[in-house]
């Protein structure tokens, strides 16, 4: 079984690239060069050595001793939340900007729902000196104001969506628009595993230094660089496809991916995509995604922003449907508890996002001796809004 992408562009029955005729040579130019450039010795040290120096890499992989006693089993958390601006996302900006220089580009623009791939983008455009500009929904504007502040700091321009329900998916279509009116000189960085081909692939070789060196501490720690378990939370997924990367073809690896239920998987608020979704094309790629009968996306729900999200992506699709990972799902309460058991047990306050893999460990059964590692994607400072209301803080 072949679990990465085929030259076709596609995972099994998923990805490909459906776009607008008129982003076609905006995209076959990334996809003609995307491998060649990365490849090259020249853009590997560039890339490794700002992972270094800028973003703090390799993370730890902390062995969480009181978890783990609670468990019943290892319990290893693979620190992305120590990473500069605190979270995984760093680790794609970083790879599309070099990328984007390489291909002569000058401009930079962005989507962002919560602002978080809109901070991470500013970042590394400030880090370069590139113009940057991030399309966000105008209601995500309102709500989601320090991160506003941040990608305005950091000297982007932020381009309110005024369409539709003027959140992510409005900021996506504005994006769009702008990328097809400026061919030339702009490269658009996406935030996830999703869109059209080359991005879900380019997006997980990126994130995939998270499992390169998973597997190169777990070694150092407990003499093999196989765990039993891998767990990760997925919103579009490239956070799970970064720490699942380099165990797909170890078959005796269990992959968990964990996706937001929101208020229940049948509550009508809900992000679960695998457990309500069906197969369709959503953002230039065919995969799983929440929608009616007659092929409207619906509009998902989660408390965690990140994972408010209505498919997945393309390569996830195909790891569901061959069942080589397990999708689960946890709702806003488990998640919300879990990261007050985890702040609690380890002094480590997780985004609520990362909250969600840690839920799952309650639903496990372990012997007693295997070893389990969960992406700890992002801290969880942002949230803590969100946490006071809930318990009261
Ligand atoms: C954005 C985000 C996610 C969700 O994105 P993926 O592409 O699914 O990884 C998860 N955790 C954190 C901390 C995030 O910021």
């Amino acid at each position: 079984m072949n679990y990465f992408v085929n030259d076709k562009g596609y995972y099994g029955d998923f990805g490909g690239a459906y776009i607008p005729e008129m982003l076609y040579p905006n995209v076959e130019e990334l996809r003609q060069n995307y491998l060649a450039k990365i490849n090259e010795p020249d853009f590997q040290k560039e890339f490794h050595q700002l992972l270094k120096d800028y973003v703090g890499r390799p993370s730890p992989l902390y062995l969480a001793k009181r978890l783990s006693k609670k468990y019943g089993a290892n319990i290893f958390l693979k620190r992305e939340d120590l990473n500069h601006t605190g979270a995984h996302k760093i680790n794609n900006t970083i790879g599309q900007i070099l990328l984007a220089e390489r291909l002569g580009k000058t401009r930079i623009i962005a989507e962002t729902g919560a602002g978080q791939h809109g901070v991470a983008t500013a970042t590394v455009c400030a880090l370069r000196g590139l113009e940057c500009v991030v399309y966000m929904g105008e209601i995500d504007i309102e709500r989601q104001a320090p991160n506003v502040a941040r990608m305005k700091m950091l000297g982007a321009k932020v381009v309110p969506a005024t369409s539709g329900s003027k959140t992510l998916k409005d900021a996506t279509n504005e994006a769009m628009r702008d990328w097809v009116n400026n061919p030339v000189d702009t490269h658009y960085i996406i935030g996830s595993v999703v869109g059209p081909h080359p991005y879900p692939d380019m997006v997980s070789v990126f994130q995939s230094v998270i499992s390169e060196e998973t597997k190169k501490q777990l070694l150092e720690q407990t003499g093999s660089d196989q765990p039993d378990y891998v767990l990760a939370c997925v919103g579009g997924g490239s956070n799970a496809m970064g720490m699942f990367y380099h165990f797909i073809n170890d078959e005796g690896v269990q992959l968990i991916a964990v996706e937001a239920a929101g208020k229940g998987v049948g509550s009508g608020h809900s992000a679960a995509t695998t457990a309500l979704g069906k197969e369709g094309v959503l953002h230039g790629s065919r995969s799983i995604l929440m929608q009616t009968t007659d092929g409207q996306v619906v509009e998902p729900f989660s408390i965690s922003a990140g994972l408010d999200y209505p498919g997945i992506g393309p390569q996830h699709a195909h790891l569901f449907k061959t069942l080589r990972a397990k999708y689960v799902s946890i709702t806003d309460e488990e998640s919300l508890d879990a990261g007050l058991l985890c702040t609690q047990m380890e002094g480590i306050i997780p985004a609520i996002e990362s909250a969600h893999a840690l839920a799952y460990l309650e639903k496990m059964d372990f012997k007693g001796n295997e070893n389990v590692v969960v992406c700890l994607s992002g801290r969880g400072d942002k949230d803590m809004d969100t946490y006071m209301k809930y318990f009261g803080l």
